[in-house]
C-alpha cells in the first residue's frame, strides 16, 4: 500500500512538472521567430510552437493562398485572400480556446449588460482548441503544428466543387515553408506547403495545369494581426455613394428605427492639419505593384493606380495616395501591404479587387488587387483583328498572303500596343477602386464616365 501511495505521488509530481514547465526549457534549442506571437521552429520534429500571452484580446486571423493552381475555372489563384476572422484566446486551465466572436449581431450601447445580452443570444465559433504545454508568468506555449498544417483555405473543397476529383491533404508531402514564416511587432506570418492527393479520377482542368494531376501542391498562409486601434470613425453607408459596406444588426437601435446598420468600407485617412482645405495625411495610403510584373506592365500599373491621387486631392488630401513597386524582401501576403498582383493562369479570367476589412468598423486594413496577365494579350489580339493587317505596309495583297502567311505580323501594331497598355492602366485604376471601397456605380455612369463617377463617390465618402 505504501509503495502504491509513493507511486501515485511520483506520478502527481510528474504531472505538476509537465504543466508548470518553463517555456525557456521547453523551447531550448529551437529556432525562435520573435514578433506579435513568438513562434518556435522545432526542426528535428517538424513542429511549430506558438507562445500565447494575449488572452481575451481580439486580433485578426487571415488565411490566404500565396501560390495558385493556375486554372481560371478552378478559381484557386496565386495571392487569393481567404477567410478573415476576428478571434481571441480564452484560457480554461490547460486548454486554450481560439474564439471567434459574432459581429453580425451587436448592441451599440454604453450599457455593458445590454451588450452582453446580445452577445449571449447568438452563437460564437470556437475555431481551435490548443493545450498548454508550458506555462510561465501568464504566457503559455502550445503546439500549433496541426493548426497550421491543414487546409484552412479550402483547396480540397474547391477542387471537389469544380469536379476535378476527390483530394485529401497528404501530411507526408506537406511541411512548413520557412522563407515566408516571419514575425513582426504587430503581425506574425506563417506559411505551409500542402500537397493534395487523389487516388481516384482527376479532372481535365487539373490535368491541364499540374505536372502530376493526382498530386497538387500549393502553399497556404496564416496572418495573425493586431487589429487597428479604435481611433477610426465609422461612416454611415449612403446608397448613393455605392460603397462596399459592413452590415450588422444593432439590437440597441430604437425600435422605431431600422435594426440593420451599414457602415462603408474605406481606408483610414486623417489630415495632418484638420483645418486646412488641402492637407497632407498623417499616414498616406500606399499601394505596392507586383515586382514580378514585366517592366512595361509595371509602369502601366503604377500610372493607372496613381490616378486615384487626383481623387484624393479633390477630397482635400495631398500626396495621400501613393503607388510603389513592392520591395524585393516584402511578402505580398503580409497584411501590412496593399498590393496590385499580376497573376498568371492557363486561360484568361477575371481580374478583381478584394480587401481585408475590420468587421467591427469597416476600416480597410489591406487592399488586394488580382490582375489576370492574359488580358493584355487578348486585348492585343482584339486590336489586331480590328485593323487591316497588310494595307498599312502595302506589303501584300491577298494572293501574296496566301503564299506567305508570315507576313501577318508585318503590320504596324504600335497603336494596338498603345491601346493594350492603356487598358492595363484603366484596369489597374478600376480594380484599385474596388479595394478602396467602391462597388460599380451604375447610376452615376449614366451621367458621366465611370472613372469620373468614382471620383464623385470618393468625395462623398470622405
Ligand atoms: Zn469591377
Amino acid at each position: 500500500m505504501k509503495r502504491l501511495i509513493c507511486l501515485v505521488m511520483v506520478i502527481m509530481a510528474c504531472a505538476v512538472t509537465a504543466s508548470s514547465q518553463q517555456i525557456a526549457s521547453k523551447t531550448a534549442g529551437l529556432q525562435k521567430i520573435d514578433g506579435y506571437f513568438p513562434i518556435y521552429w522545432d526542426e528535428k520534429n517538424g513542429k511549430m510552437w506558438m507562445e500565447i500571452s494575449r488572452f481575451n484580446k481580439e486580433m485578426l486571423l487571415q488565411v490566404s493562398l500565396p501560390t495558385g493552381v493556375g486554372s481560371n475555372p478552378i478559381g484557386l489563384d496565386r495571392g487569393q485572400l481567404g477567410a478573415g476572422r476576428v478571434v481571441y484566446f480564452e484560457r480554461v486551465g490547460q486548454k486554450i480556446l481560439m474564439v471567434q466572436p459574432n459581429y453580425r449581431y451587436r448592441a451599440l450601447s454604453s450599457n455593458a449588460a445590454e451588450r452582453k445580452a446580445v452577445e449571449d443570444s447568438f452563437a460564437k465559433s470556437v475555431i481551435w482548441g490548443f493545450k498548454a504545454e508550458a506555462d510561465e508568468a501568464g504566457r503559455v506555449l502550445v503546439d500549433a503544428t496541426a493548426f497550421f498544417l491543414r487546409d484552412a483555405h479550402g483547396v480540397a473543397d474547391r477542387l471537389r466543387q469544380a469536379r476535378q476529383g476527390s483530394y485529401r491533404l497528404d501530411e507526408s508531402r506537406s511541411a512548413f515553408y520557412l522563407p515566408r514564416t516571419k514575425g513582426f511587432p504587430l503581425n506574425t506570418e506563417v506559411e505551409v506547403t500542402l500537397t493534395f492527393a487523389s487516388d481516384g479520377e482527376t479532372g481535365p482542368l487539373v490535368r491541364d495545369v499540374a505536372p502530376t494531376a493526382n498530386s497538387i501542391t500549393v502553399r497556404e498562409h496564416f496572418s495573425f494581426v493586431e487589429l487597428p486601434d479604435l481611433g477610426y470613425k465609422p461612416r454611415k453607408f449612403d446608397p448613393r455613394s455605392s460603397s462596399f459596406d459592413v452590415e450588422f444588426y444593432d439590437y440597441a437601435s430604437p425600435f422605431n428605427e431600422p435594426i440593420e446598420k451599414h457602415w462603408i468600407a474605406r481606408h483610414r485617412l486623417e489630415k495632418k492639419d484638420p483645418n486646412a482645405a488641402i492637407s497632407e495625411p498623417i499616414k498616406p495610403i500606399v499601394y505596392y505593384v507586383d515586382n514580378g510584373a514585366p517592366e512595361q506592365i509595371r509602369r502601366a500599373l503604377i500610372e493607372g493606380a496613381s490616378w486615384w491621387n487626383q481623387a484624393y486631392e479633390a477630397a482635400g488630401f495631398k500626396n495621400a495616395f501613393q503607388v510603389k513597386v513592392l520591395p524585393e524582401d516584402a511578402d505580398p501576403m503580409d497584411v501590412r501591404y496593399n498590393v496590385i498582383n499580376w497573376v498568371h493562369r492557363s486561360t484568361r479570367g477575371w481580374s478583381y479587387g478584394s480587401t481585408i476589412t475590420d468587421p467591427r468598423t469597416g476600416e480597410i486594413i489591406k487592399g488586394h488587387v488580382t490582375l489576370g496577365s492574359l488580358r493584355i494579350r487578348q486585348d492585343f489580339m482584339l486590336g489586331t483583328g480590328m485593323i487591316p493587317s497588310y494595307a498599312a505596309n502595302g506589303m501584300a495583297d491577298e494572293c501574296e498572303f496566301a503564299m506567305m502567311p508570315d507576313l501577318e505580323y508585318l503590320a504596324d501594331t504600335s497603336e494596338i500596343e498603345a491601346m493594350s497598355i492603356a487598358r492595363i492602366r484603366q484596369l489597374s485604376a478600376h480594380e484599385v477602386g474596388h479595394t478602396i471601397g467602391f462597388a460599380h456605380n451604375y447610376a452615376a455612369s449614366s451621367y458621366t464616365t465611370a472613372d469620373q463617377s468614382w471620383i464623385i463617390q470618393l468625395r462623398w465618402s470622405r
